[in-house]
């Protein structure tokens, strides 16, 4: 049983750390952003509403973000556990997640806190590549596939996320400052929230993250 939070700015790693992470608790990864990509690939209702906001690197609003995920945490898949990753990302948002999990029962037995300054997440927010398949995270520099364009995984074809430009990066870390960063304030104040350093090797990154959780 792991019931955790993935906290961090964009770019922090949080995604990298989501597929090693719910391999090894073998846990739903509830990712809104992927959620996101998923729907606006898909031509639902709610890409449409979140597309515009993604664009420009703007957070999608709070009363259709909270919606997805109290749908997605009363799945019968989350009874054992799971990982969400780039939520909660607003003040609302975290109060609406303490409201649904005390109304599922669940508490959380980790908030985690990925820290990496800024000048380095845009390094690796450009120069990310993820597979248009399976959603695994490349970097050209930093990851690399085994061969250029293609997921080591699957095999499926990598792109480049369009929110991934400089200028869309740049916004989402001023989106970040001003909206979530304030958040490990909240989580801090009540003790649980556990600072993870991202500018480490993957790999180490990863031993931290499981040295706290276990
Ligand atoms: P997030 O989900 O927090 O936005 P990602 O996991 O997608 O971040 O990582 C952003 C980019 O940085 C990706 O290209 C990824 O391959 C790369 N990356 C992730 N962790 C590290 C790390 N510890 N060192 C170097 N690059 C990393
Ligand atoms: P991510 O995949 O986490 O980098 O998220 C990509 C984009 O999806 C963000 O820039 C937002 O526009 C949107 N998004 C993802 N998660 C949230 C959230 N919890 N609240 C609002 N918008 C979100």
């Amino acid at each position: 049983m792991m019931r955790a939070i993935l906290m961090g700015p964009p770019g922090a790693g949080k995604g990298t750390q989501a597929e090693m992470l719910i391999e090894h608790f073998k846990i739903p990864h509830i990712s809104t952003g992927d959620m996101f990509r998923t729907a606006i690939k898909e031509r639902t209702p709610l890409g449409l509403k979140a597309k515009e906001y993604m664009d420009s690197g703007a957070l999608v609003p709070d009363e259709v973000t909270i919606g997805i995920v109290a749908d997605r945490l009363a799945q019968a898949d989350c009874l054992n556990g799971f990982l969400l990753d780039g939520f909660p990302r607003t003040a609302a948002q975290a109060d609406a997640l303490a409201k649904i999990l005390s109304d599922l029962n669940m508490g959380l037995d980790g908030i985690i806190n990925i820290e990496v300054e800024d000048a380095i997440l845009l390094e690796r927010l450009t120069g990310r590549r993820v597979c248009k398949q399976c959603s695994s995270t490349f970097h050209t520099v930093y990851h690399p596939s085994k061969e250029q364009g293609v997921c080591d995984k699957c095999g499926g074809e990598l792109y480049q996320r369009s929110d991934d430009t400089l200028e869309t990066a740049q916004n989402r870390l001023k989106v970040y400052n001003d909206q979530t960063e304030p958040l490990i304030a909240y989580y801090s104040e009540q003790g649980r929230l556990k600072r993870i350093q991202g500018d480490q090797e993957i790999g180490q990154v990863f031993r931290d993250v499981l040295d706290v959780l276990e």
